[in-house]
């Protein structure tokens, strides 16, 4: 790597300031929320620089990358990987047991993957069901209108606990735009979690990205995805 945006420094200094302004939301709200650091596509020595610095959570969206910075950073104990990325079937073994958090399912047919790989690893594999609010083609993750059955399926999924919801509105250049994304996922987890019990547990809301992350925590994020502020571009 080269160049002034990717040194240690700078690395540290971005996320000390992303930190900062995490504190700043969260002591004038009065609540609490965990940075995820989005670390798809950049080398492993960043997420060292990021870990010097006090950063735990790292999200990563690649199956293959994840297994492969999972296994070359394993020697840091205290590293917390979430996956994040949309996942396929066939690769839900690169994942399960590894992830803390798995945001990004979707479907019955990813929940079904997840359990028997978890239940041949005699383990409970923690995720959050992924909702796409404004219905976008390009995005997965169910419509508000199969939550209810998807939340549902885990009745008889010993092996999965549902923590809680995901979402990625559309980009907006204004944060504000995202702001009704992300008080309806709110709403959709408070109506809904009277209505479950057992092994899901609608507690967690992961929403709010490097553009829109304060909004987010203002409508109760628990845990915000950001990449690009912490660790530049991707793809250049
Ligand atoms: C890439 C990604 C992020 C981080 O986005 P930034 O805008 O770089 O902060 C968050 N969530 C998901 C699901 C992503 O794919």
């Amino acid at each position: 790597m080269s160049g002034s945006m990717h040194t240690r420094e700078e690395i540290q200094s971005k996320l000390r300031t992303i930190m900062e302004r995490i504190d700043a939301v969260c002591k004038r709200t009065d609540k609490k929320t965990t940075l995820v650091a989005v670390s798809k596509t950049k080398p492993v020595e960043m997420i060292q620089w990021a870990h010097e610095a006090g950063c735990r959570n790292f999200g990563e969206n690649y199956a293959q990358e994840f297994r492969d910075k999972t296994a070359e950073l394993s020697d840091v104990t205290d590293l917390r990987w979430h996956f994040i990325g949309s996942l396929q079937r066939n690769k839900v073994r690169y994942v399960v047991g590894k992830a803390v958090l798995i945001h990004s399912v979707g479907t019955v047919s990813l929940l079904d993957a997840i359990q028997s790989r978890a239940a041949r690893a005699d383990i409970v594999q923690d995720i959050l069901v992924e909702v796409n609010l404004a219905g976008e083609p390009s995005k997965s993750g169910l419509s508000e209108a199969e939550l209810p059955s998807m939340l549902a399926q885990f009745a008889d999924r010993p092996n999965v606990r549902c923590l809680g919801l995901m979402t990625m509105p559309p980009f907006f250049a204004d944060p504000e735009a995202s702001r009704p994304y992300f008080v309806r996922l709110r709403e959709l987890r408070d109506d809904l979690r009277p209505r479950f019990g057992g092994n899901v547990d609608l507690t967690h809301l992961s929403m709010g990205m490097t553009a829109d992350f304060e909004v987010a925590i203002e409508e109760g994020a628990t845990l915000i995805r950001v990449g690009t502020a912490i660790f530049g571009p991707r793809g250049t």
